[in-house]
């Protein structure tokens, strides 16, 4: 059977291929071409018996079916506890198929599988906490994403994302010199404010590489210049490259691993002509999750170490204000009852728990934790890839109940978000159920916050 014009096994190679998926309004047609796609069961099983790590070969025969996972998995929860949402019989019921039957299954099943692995799985690692085996469904439904990739059920959204990263190199269609006029023109318009403002560009040795999300460039530039001021004010000796800056990566959540390899040595390219002591990754969790915890085994590092020390942002605030190179002015505090969202990839998976708490205690009055929290708090509703897809909308604003609970229970109608996939789906969960809240960056609350000194301030 032919493969389809744009729903194929072929990755995104070309502008035309790219337009042609971008023209498909809501991926009708893509979608249509997959009820249509062959099925490649010799090379499916080729790419099992090449790719698959004994670890989750031993996950797949060890799981003792008891269950005990079932609570853990916030999707189980929020839909009824619905037996299919246990996480062991996901991923039973797909993966250990597909390996039990050495590839040998339909283009239905494929399907299924496709529907399972992104819309009943945020690959958010929380299951694995509670496995007395460390069975995680994350991992294993990461590895079986790729798969499906490699056969072209992938859903329509994330095989343009993917597709951007392999033309673009980011998860947009920013070329090299918007991303440094974005700069300029940034820098140019809080000049008048905050005189001396800089974003050096390129520059070598530099203590502090600061990388960032392709949105940022792309829709909300004034992430960027608040990074910026942020740095003035706090003395660092900083700088972003005009090539490599963008540190996400849409291919990790489709499952596209050749594309993930082509992104992140792109970013450790640029650690490695600048020579900076440090990278500082912007307020995004699967960002770092790509660059630092994913990344070096993508690009082969043989330490499984990025190429330069790398933070997340929260971590970078923390030590800031620590060291008192930021200062908060006491009056301005935040007042009213604030929550914080804990992002599973730099908290669950990367251990930086205590960072969120230390920033609350300099800016936060009345800080209110959620229960559960820290590496056991639960996803947004929106991880993985969710957010993103139209086809799973539904099941999407179904995910969101879990933290429109948790949220309600504290008390707080602010939220603290540092990570752009949580923060869109609290935005998300607010339109959707309008129970009352704002939503925040750290970015915008520390400028407000800050005491500036007096050198740094516009002279009249
Ligand atoms: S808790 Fe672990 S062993 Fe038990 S069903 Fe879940 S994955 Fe299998
Ligand atoms: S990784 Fe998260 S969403 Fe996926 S099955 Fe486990 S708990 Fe559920
Ligand atoms: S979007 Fe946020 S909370 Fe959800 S899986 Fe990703 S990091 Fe976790």
């Amino acid at each position: 059977m032919p493969e389809g014009t744009i729903c194929n096994k072929r990755p995104v190679a070309t502008r035309e291929d790219l337009d042609a998926l971008l023209a498909d309004s809501n991926g009708k047609k893509y979608y249509a071409e997959m009820e249509q796609l062959d099925v490649d069961a010799e090379k499916l099983w080729a790419t099992i018996q090449k790719t698959m790590k004994s670890r989750t070969k031993t996950w797949l025969d060890i799981c003792a079916h008891c269950g005990l996972c079932a609570d853990s998995c916030f999707l189980y929860s929020v839909n009824g506890r619905d037996p299919k949402q246990v996480p062991s019989y996901k991923i039973q019921s797909t993966l250990g198929e597909i390996v039990k039957k050495k590839g040998n299954v339909t283009n239905e099943f494929m399907r299924m599988c496709m529907d399972t692995a992104w819309s009943k799985c945020t690959c958010c690692n929380r299951c694995g906490s509670f496995c007395p085996y460390g069975i995680d469904m994350g991992v294993m439904f990461g590895y079986l994403r790729g798969l499906l990739h490699s056969q072209g059920f992938v859903p329509w959204e994330l095989k343009i994302g993917s597709g951007m990263h392999r033309l673009f190199r980011a998860q947009m269609d920013v070329t090299v010199e918007e991303f440094v006029d974005t700069c300029e023109w940034m820098v140019d318009e809080a000049l008048e404010e905050w005189p001396c403002l800089e974003i050096p560009v390129d520059k070598e040795d530099a203590d502090i590489v600061y990388m960032i999300n392709a949105r940022e460039a792309k829709h909300y530039p004034e992430d960027i210049v608040e990074a910026a001021i942020l740095f003035h004010v706090a003395g660092e000796n900083w700088t972003m490259p005009s090539e490599g800056w963008e540190m996400t990566s849409l291919s990790m959540f489709a499952g596209d691993w050749e594309a993930c390899k082509m992104q992140v040595e792109t970013v450790y390219g640029a650690m490695e002509r600048l020579r900076p002591k440090r990278m500082v990754a912007t307020e995004c969790g699967h960002a770092y999750r790509a660059t630092v915890i994913e990344g070096p085994y993508w690009a082969g590092r043989p330490d499984g170490q990025p190429p330069v020390e790398c933070l997340h942002y929260v971590e970078w605030v923390a030590e800031a204000l620590e060291t008192g190179k930021l200062k908060i002015d006491p009056a301005k505090r935040i007042k009213e009852p604030v929550t914080l969202q804990d992002s599973c990839n730099y908290v669950r998976n990367a251990g930086l728990r205590d960072c969120g708490r230390i920033i609350m205690k300099h800016i936060a009055e009345d800080f209110r934790e959620m229960s559960p929290n820290k590496e056991h708090n639960y996803c947004c509703g929106g991880g993985g890839g969710f957010n993103g897809i139209g086809r799973y909308r539904k099941q999407r604003n179904v995910a969101l109940k879990m933290k429109r609970e948790q949220i309600l229970a504290t008390g707080a109608k602010f939220v603290i978000a540092p990570c752009h996939n949580c923060w869109d789906a609290i935005r998300d969960l607010e339109e959707e159920f309008e129970i009352g809240i704002r939503w925040s960056f750290l970015k915008p609350l520390l400028i407000k916050m800050l005491v500036v000194p007096e050198h740094l301030l516009p002279q009249e």
